[in-house]
């Protein structure tokens, strides 16, 4: 529920919940519902050696440097600083945590904890936390708006979801068409784009998605990282698109009236990188609403679309980190 104010937010909650109860015999959890203000992201300290030994011990990294004492959160982050950065000595200077993996576990971690500093909601006297993303319907959704957070969140999912199957995937006792087609029906279209119609799909999400797409896949194909980055076995990107696609059409085929139509040809602006709308440029709202009219005609738009994008210079999607 959107609000103003704590102080108004606080008021209708409370009498929801009261009300809840006595007509519905229904209990609002504090637990599992949460508070969100919605301004930028605060702004944190680095990341310092400090801030890794003070995490909460169910936070704690769990590998640990038999030589210097430094933790990481992974496997692999060990071993890169065993094998480039560790000088051995304890007293000697220690690797800069700048960009790691424990870096960004560390600052999102500040910046829940800023969240305390905000003002409270209440239901009675119970005090909602305050959150700075929050996940609804399996999409992440942070407080300032910040495109990249819930896609990062479903290459996490995905990483998950690869995790639980990783044996199947890449058992060498099945072809790789199998293996490329359970893929895709258990992580790629169910798991990794799931809620792609809401993104704003940005250069920076795109090589998000085609990073971590591309690094799955070739663990599956034996390719390399980068050969499946620029020509995919499974192109998640174009699958984004494809149904991004159907789903402008079907909104653009609904009864002008419906909210969700005009948020999108009122208020969603048509030339922001990554809207909806921006996805086939230089036309009107006159010619798109003629266009998505005809099925078979807004199926061939798209595909007129990709041949006019071929590549989308790929290449220059590259591999970004993403995990
Ligand atoms: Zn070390």
């Amino acid at each position: 529920m959107p609000d103003a104010s704590t102080a108004t937010s606080s008021q209708r909650l409370t009498h929801f919940s009261e009300k809840a109860e006595e007509e519905a015999g229904m209990k609002i959890s504090i637990q599992k519902t949460k508070a969100q203000h919605i301004r930028k992201r605060a702004k944190v300290s680095d990341t310092t050696e400090e801030d890794v030994s003070n995490l909460p011990d169910d936070k704690k990294f769990k590998y640990e440097c038999d030589k210097c004492g430094m933790t990481y959160p992974t496997k692999h982050g060990l071993a890169v600083h065993k094998g480039r950065h560790c000088k051995g000595r304890r007293r000697a200077k220690k690797p800069s945590r700048k960009g790691t993996v424990a870096d960004r576990i560390v600052k999102r971690l500040k910046v829940e904890r800023h969240q305390d500093t905000y003002e409270k909601v209440k239901i009675g006297s119970d005090e909602l936390d305050n959150v700075f993303t929050f996940i609804y319907l399996g999409a992440e959704i942070p407080a300032d708006g910040d495109g990249l957070i819930p896609v990062k969140h479903r290459c996490d999912v995905a990483w998950g979801r690869f995790g639980e199957y990783r044996k199947t995937l890449m058992s060498a006792q099945l072809p790789v068409v199998t293996r490329c087609r359970l893929q895709n029906s258990l992580v790629t279209s169910s798991t990794m784009i799931y809620g792609c119609e809401a993104w704003k799909l940005t250069v920076p999400v795109k090589k998000m998605l085609n990073s971590t797409n591309s690094k799955q896949i070739s663990l599956i194909t034996k390719r390399t990282i980068h050969q499946e980055a620029k020509t995919p076995t499974i192109d998640a990107l174009k699958m984004v698109k494809k149904r991004r696609h159907q789903y402008l059409g079907h909104i653009l085929r609904m009864d002008p009236n419906r909210l969700l139509y005009r948020f999108l040809v009122e208020v969603s602006p048509q030339q922001n990188e990554g809207a909806l709308l921006s996805e086939i440029p230089h036309r009107t709202l006159d010619e798109l609403l003629a266009a998505a009219a005809d099925r078979d005609g807004w199926r061939q738009l798209l595909k007129n679309n990709e041949e006019a994008n071929v590549g989308e210079s790929r290449a220059s999607l590259g591999t970004a980190r993403s995990r």
